[in-house]
């Protein structure tokens, strides 16, 4: 849970405030199976969650993300080098400080890019590589297509070892 290191400097510190709006829902932030990882939101942040981010905030957000994450130079993925969700099923997730609420950083980055995750859908690693937070390489996708490429890809692992 105190796996982010958002103290560390050089990182926009980020703080509820009169101009700082909350994604459209905070727990569109969190991770489905970590239940650990849900937020516990006061009426004043639902209220403000109701409301896309603020340019400002989004670009805050996003120089976080940056601050955090290392570009790989073959790849493009943008490696997340904060805290984990740890190993083990659902594990190895990157996380990340907003609003003092862990929430789920690959997730932060599309919802910050795109909008609300809806309903039923989830959020795909295109690259495989769970770590990584670069926008463009995430999808939108349901649970069974989720499954289907994780199997595909385990699949790929297991011909070539
Ligand atoms: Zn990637």
């Amino acid at each position: 849970m105190t796996a982010d290191k958002s103290n560390k400097p050089g990182a926009p510190r980020l703080t509820i405030g009169d101009n700082a709006d909350l994604p459209p829902r905070l727990e569109d932030w969190h991770l489905g199976p970590l239940e650990s990882y849900k937020p516990t939101p006061t009426r004043a942040q639902r209220i403000r969650a109701l409301r896309w981010p603020a340019a400002g905030r989004r670009q805050a957000i996003r120089d976080k993300l940056a601050a955090y994450s290392i570009a790989h130079p073959e790849t493009g993925c943008a490696i997340w080098t904060g805290g984990t969700s740890g190993s083990g099923k659902g594990g190895n997730y990157p996380r990340m400080c907003l609003d003092g609420a862990t929430v789920a950083a690959h997730r932060a980055a599309w919802i910050n890019e795109n909008g609300m995750i809806p309903p039923r859908k989830q959020i795909d690693h295109k690259c495989r590589n769970r770590l990584c937070v670069n926008p463009d390489h995430l999808e939108l996708v349901t649970h069974r297509e989720n499954m289907r490429r994780r199997d595909a890809a385990l699949a790929e692992q297991r011909r070539t070892p």
